[in-house]
């Protein structure tokens, strides 16, 4: 009880430590694989970064060859510019040049000038009879018709009299003429000498003026919005006061709330042309010889300017606000640059080209434009970081199924080992109980023959009688030795493969009735009968006579030791088919069938037998599966615990011709005792 305990303990160790084995293998994989995998995600973004890291040194030395190619542009042109001049820089690019003036391209870019050319005198003489018409005398219809003579003229006496004309037709009450004449100077670029503002400007906003004194409000807005558009359309040259002057004057005549501003990227223009206005002074007082230099502001409309100035003239191209984008390098259309998004950024990350940034992108590498003597920085973003989200998927699920597999081939290792090792502790089991079998086998007929030697040696057996029965009892106990151990030789062969049979022609019934025969007594002693059932004819099997013998013995033997209660055993064979049959049956303690098929096996003893304590080493079914399936049969049991088992051997007849007569069909029957 004890030692099948302590082997429950150790099966139950081995199963323990398989299933501990199979966890901590899958734990270990487990976190293994887990581990390349980020080490593989973490090698492929670094591969990537690595990569947008070289596009990025790639984008910023075009970055930088591209401003040497402007500044070589400019470098090239002179103080007039050719139409066009600007769209060799890219789109949006302005370009300014000055000497005396100030000349951009395209034209009409500057809402004011940072200087205004002074007016051409006017020779005075010629006003003076109209002059003294109008504010001495007070006749405005002659002031007026000398005037018109003189608006018959060109250029800026026209333009004179022109004004001075309209002013008499307003003083004289003729509203209509007065419109009418201004409306004829609208255009008029030519600068008043007295004013010192463009003939046009100023008519405008007296024309303006006047529709509203006169009651035409409608026509008077329409006028000063005009004036706004010329104004924002750089239509004349003025400097920034003027401009803001009659800005403000234009916006409240035409009804704008006061905070209208002009354009802003318009207002950065004329801001910066001014700034290089003063640049270029101060260059021209250093007395250097030539200035190439940029100029930038970041502000809500950022701007780049290239400035390229000698004493004789200053060319600059200016880039603001959207125009920025010409100086953002072109990623190209090649498999590397799919993903990748440029933009040019200030330094506190904002985009210059007012592009939404890319706030959590995959990938971000930044180049600095200081080289350029720019603050500001190249943003280069990737929106693929390499270890994409599908192969990562992918590769997680090839782990999971790799691991399942192995944790499978694990398991089952382990299943087969704990298996293996059962069935050693089982083997072992059965050979320890084998070898006490035998032992105990044995013990008995020797101790009985060591007993009755003694007696006889010591001759204190004197009555004949006596002697005799203890002589016949000596050589009972001597075939059973002899018996026992021809058994286990016979097993040993077989167990080696070294058993010889010699098939020959032979009688199943004949054998089964001599060693029924030679049994009978051994039977008889133990209180046992023999039914042996008649048999008609002959069943000739090609079979070795002792193996034959040795399995009708051993299914006889079973039949009586397994039937303490039921005293008669019946032995009956038949001819089924193409087959001989044996059936020796009892009514003895029966099988369960969970036994059933393993009694066949060498060692295995039933339950029932070991409790009852029925002697016997558990090789004897063994020694008959085995002899039958040498000789092509089978054995077949049925049998239920305390009705009894009937063991049922089917042997192939010979088909040897004249086979039937060989042996003379002998009538088995009767009981032995
Ligand atoms: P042994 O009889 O020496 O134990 P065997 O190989 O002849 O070995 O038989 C194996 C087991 O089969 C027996 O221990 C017994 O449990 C069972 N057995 C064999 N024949 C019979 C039978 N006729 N009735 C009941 N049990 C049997």
């Amino acid at each position: 009880m004890k030692q099948r305990a302590r082997r429950f303990r150790n099966v139950h160790a081995i199963l323990t430590l398989a299933a501990g084995l199979v966890i901590l293998v899958s734990v270990a994989l487990g976190g293994l694989g887990w581990r390349l995998l980020q080490q593989e995600e973490a090698l492929q973004q670094q591969r990537a970064r690595d990569a947008l890291e070289g596009k990025a040194n790639i984008l910023q030395t075009q970055f930088f060859s591209k401003m040497g190619e402007a500044e070589t542009l400019l470098r090239g042109l002179g103080s007039s510019l050719p139409p066009g001049a600007g769209d060799s820089f890219g789109k949006g690019a302005i370009v300014v040049a000055m000497k005396t003036g100030v000349e951009t391209q395209p034209p009409g870019q500057l809402m004011y000038l940072p200087f205004v050319p002074s007016s051409r005198p006017l020779d005075a003489a010629l006003f003076d009879e109209s002059q003294k018409l109008e504010f001495q005398s007070r006749d405005f219809s002659a002031a007026s018709a000398a005037l018109a003579a003189l608006a018959d003229r060109q250029g800026q006496v026209r333009a004179e009299a022109l004004f001075r004309l309209a002013r008499v037709h307003k003083k004289n009450g003729r509203i209509k003429e007065a419109l009418a004449t201004y409306a004829n100077l609208k255009d008029e670029r030519t600068l008043s000498p007295a004013l010192e503002e463009p003939y046009g400007l100023v008519s405008r906003l007296q024309r303006a003026e006047l529709l509203k004194e006169s009651g035409q409000v409608a026509d008077a807005q329409a006028e000063a919005a005009a004036l706004i558009d010329s104004l924002n359309a750089g239509q004349w040259a003025i400097n920034k006061g003027t401009h803001h002057y009659y800005f403000r004057l234009a916006l409240d005549l035409a009804g704008h709330p006061p905070e209208t501003s002009a354009p802003a990227e318009r207002l950065v223009v004329a801001e910066t042309v001014g700034a290089l206005w003063d640049e270029w002074r101060q260059f021209a007082r250093s007395g250097s010889q030539s200035l190439t230099k940029q100029l930038h502001s970041s502000g809500p409309i950022p701007v780049l300017t290239l400035v390229n100035a000698n004493p004789e003239r200053l060319v600059a191209v200016i880039y603001p606000g959207q125009a920025l984008r010409n100086w953002i390098p072109d990623p190209g259309p090649g498999e590397d640059a799919a993903g990748i998004r440029v933009d040019l950024v200030a330094s506190d990350g904002r985009s210059l080209t007012g592009t939404p940034r890319e706030e959590r992108p995959a990938l971000r590498v930044v180049r600095t434009l200081s080289p350029a003597s720019l603050p500001w920085q190249l943003d280069v973003t990737s929106a693929v970081d390499g270890a994409s989200r599908i192969f990562a998927s992918e590769r997680r699920n090839y782990l999971v199924f790799a691991l399942a597999g192995i944790v499978l081939m694990v398991a089952l290792a382990c299943y087969a080992m704990a298996r293996g090792v059962l069935r050693e502790a089982a083997a072992g089991r059965l050979q320890s109980d084998f070898v006490s079998a035998v032992s105990h086998e044995f013990r008995s007929p020797l101790t009985t023959l060591r007993q009755l030697t003694e007696l006889l040696a010591e001759g204190r057996i004197v009555e004949e009688g006596r002697r005799r029965q203890y002589f016949s009892v000596l050589q009972k106990e001597t075939s059973r030795l002899h018996q026992l151990v021809e058994d286990l030789l016979d097993f040993g062969r077989m167990e080696a493969g070294r058993r010889q049979y010699r098939p020959e022609a032979l009688d199943l019934a004949t054998v089964v009735r001599d060693t029924v025969q030679q049994y009978s007594n051994e039977a008889a002693a133990n209180g046992h009968s023999i039914d042996v059932a008649p048999q008609p004819g002959p069943l000739v099997v090609e079979a070795d006579r002792e193996a034959l013998q040795r399995v009708v013995r051993n299914l006889l033997e079973n039949a009586v030791k397994y039937s303490p209660e039921a005293r008669t055993v019946w032995v009956e064979t038949e001819r089924e088919g193409r087959f001989a049959v044996l059936r020796v049956r009892d009514q003895g303690i029966g099988i369960p069938d969970a036994e059933k098929k393993r009694i066949f096996e060498k060692f295995v003893r039933g339950d029932a037998a070991k409790r009852a304590a029925i002697p016997g080493t558990g090789i004897g079914l063994a020694m008959v599966h085995e002899i039958v399936r040498v000789h092509h049969g089978e054995v077949g049991l049925t049998s239920e615990v305390g009705s009894g088992s009937t063991f049922t051997v089917r042997l192939p007849l010979s088909r040897a011709p004249g086979a039937a007569e060989v042996q003379e069909p002998q009538a088995v029957h009767g009981s032995f005792r």
